[in-house]
């Protein structure tokens, strides 16, 4: 059977690399899964879980928290390029429910100020990598 590779790359180095049967990720028209012998394409990716269907290991599921960023899928290879991205294995669940509490308070404070667009849509995107690490953890 056809199958694919899939890499996450960050700023840290390779974070992800195994062969999957089906990988799905989060994009801004919402998830995409992706079979082998999918066309080639490249898109932007939303703060969102990805899933990978191992082919070495059937029945197992891997996780990893994909914190926006783009995928180029070429010839049955899957590249995910981030600024950051965690295994569910690499979470520190404490960390991510304080920075959620964190996020939620700078929030709230940016929504009351006025002229704060800008802090809004940050702590706004901070709030979404907190909730998407503590989904992820919690698998
Ligand atoms: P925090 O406020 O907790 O630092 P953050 O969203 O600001 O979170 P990032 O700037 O996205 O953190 O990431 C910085 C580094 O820390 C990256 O290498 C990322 O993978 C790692 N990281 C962030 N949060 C966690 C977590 N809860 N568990 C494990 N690694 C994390």
């Amino acid at each position: 059977m056809a199958e694919m590779t899939v890499q996450v790359v960050t700023p840290d180095g390779i974070k992800y690399a195994h062969r999957a049967s089906m990988v799905v990720v989060g994009t801004p028209d919402g998830e995409m899964g992706i079979l082998p012998d999918h066309v080639n394409i490249i898109s932007p990716l939303t703060v969102h879980e990805m899933k990978v269907y191992r082919v070495d290991q059937e029945q197992t599921i891997n996780w990893v928290a994909v914190n926006g960023g783009i995928i180029e899928v070429k010839n049955n290879q899957i590249t995910i390029i981030a600024n950051s991205a965690e295994r569910k294995r690499e979470i520190d669940l404490d960390r991510a429910k304080r920075a959620k509490v964190r996020a939620e308070r700078e929030l709230e404070e940016a929504q009351a100020k006025p002229h704060s667009a800008d802090q809004v849509r940050r702590a706004q995107v901070a709030l979404e990598r907190a909730i998407n690490r503590i989904n992820v953890g919690n698998k």
